[in-house]
């Protein structure tokens, strides 16, 4: 067993950072030990929330309101980012305990930034491993926070059970900004700053997107009125207690009628292909198959191979080599 099994299901904080730091490594035996590690959690569950927005719209004064008055009631909480910009540049925008201070210092809850350098697949991969841990260590809600930028949304979406897209008042022609994918989905969407001068405009778009979400296509599985547009202000700390109903009925139905674990299933076959396919492409950057492939490349350029044929050489040899992977 190991060493940080226990302490972690036990809900030891020091133990859980250990735990996803080990995750995160890209060493070889500490791969293996997260492998083994992750093997063994026991089976517990946390409602997982994507939530997605764009830089400003106020997604960290949201996690801060919505993330406390969670804990006020009693349940533990976990904050964990997908952040693109971190893969790019090592600095992580998400997830920064300063853009949250004092659910940063709330012994119920738990914030971890995105992990930096590496690709975005890989800070999505390690995500998902992270929020098995979490579990493990009890958490009840698990927060999955990123930025509304190209594929981190999707990938969030992926590890989620309920996707919530935070949104700002706006006009009329705004609405035309959020790509019909993303408003695809949504379960929830929140029309934050709904206070002062404001409000009137976040009603307004509230009755635009509830419009909008009407054209969509309702997902079959769903109770009628989802997915809903609700106006909210993290910094008044309106429409939280309403969000977070609307959520766990959602959440609640999906139990009752076998939809919330059909789509965990579904998503552990995806995560295991994208593991896969990780792998194998990983694999084509071992030393040898560098070589090899750099040998082909070349016969393929000199017209002494065909692209296919190079290409099912190449298939071959891997089939071929057992060779054990150099650190
Ligand atoms: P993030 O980049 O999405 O994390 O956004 P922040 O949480 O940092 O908020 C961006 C700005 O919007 C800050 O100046 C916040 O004070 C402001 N803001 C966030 N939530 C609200 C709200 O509910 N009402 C109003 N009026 N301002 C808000």
């Amino acid at each position: 067993m190991d060493d940080l099994l226990q302490p972690l299901t036990e809900g030891n904080r020091r133990a859980l950072s250990r735990a996803i730091t080990l995750i995160e490594s890209t060493r070889r035996d500490h791969r293996a030990r997260a492998v083994d590690l992750l093997s063994q959690l026991p089976d517990r569950q946390a409602l997982r929330i994507g939530l997605s927005g764009t830089p400003g719209v106020g997604k960290s004064t949201f996690i801060e309101a919505f993330g406390t008055m969670l804990t006020e009631q009693g349940l533990r909480v976990a904050v964990l980012a997908v952040d693109p910009s971190s893969a790019r540049s090592g600095g992580s925008i998400l997830g920064d305990k300063t853009r949250m201070e004092h659910l940063s210092r709330n012994p119920m809850a738990f914030i971890r930034p995105s992990p930096s350098n590496t690709e975005l697949g890989g800070v999505a991969r390690r995500t998902r491993e992270t929020v098995r841990l979490c579990e493990a260590a009890g958490y009840d809600v698990v927060l999955i926070e990123t930025v509304g930028v190209g594929q981190s949304e999707t990938l969030v979406a992926e590890m989620s059970d309920l996707f919530v897209l935070l949104l700002a008042p706006a006009g009329g022609d705004e609405l035309q900004g959020v790509k019909r994918g993303i408003m695809e989905m949504a379960d929830l969407i929140l029309v934050n700053k709904a206070d002062g001068d404001l409000l009137g405009t976040a009603r307004r778009t509230v009755a635009d997107y509830a419009g909008a979400l009407r054209l969509l296509r309702k997902r079959l599985q769903d109770p009628e009125g989802f997915p809903k547009a609700l106006p909210v202000s993290a910094v008044e700390e309106i429409g939280l207690d309403t969000a977070w109903a609307e959520m766990t009925t959602l959440a609640d139905w999906r139990r009752d009628h076998g939809h919330f674990d059909a789509n965990r299933a579904a998503q552990a076959r995806h995560w295991f292909m994208a593991e896969l396919r990780a792998g194998l492409l990983a694999r084509l950057d071992w030393p040898d198959a560098r070589a090899r492939l750099a040998d082909l490349g070349d016969a393929v350029a000199r017209g002494d191979a065909a692209p296919g044929q190079a290409a099912a050489d190449m298939l071959d040899y891997l089939r071929s080599t057992q060779v054990t992977k150099p650190d």
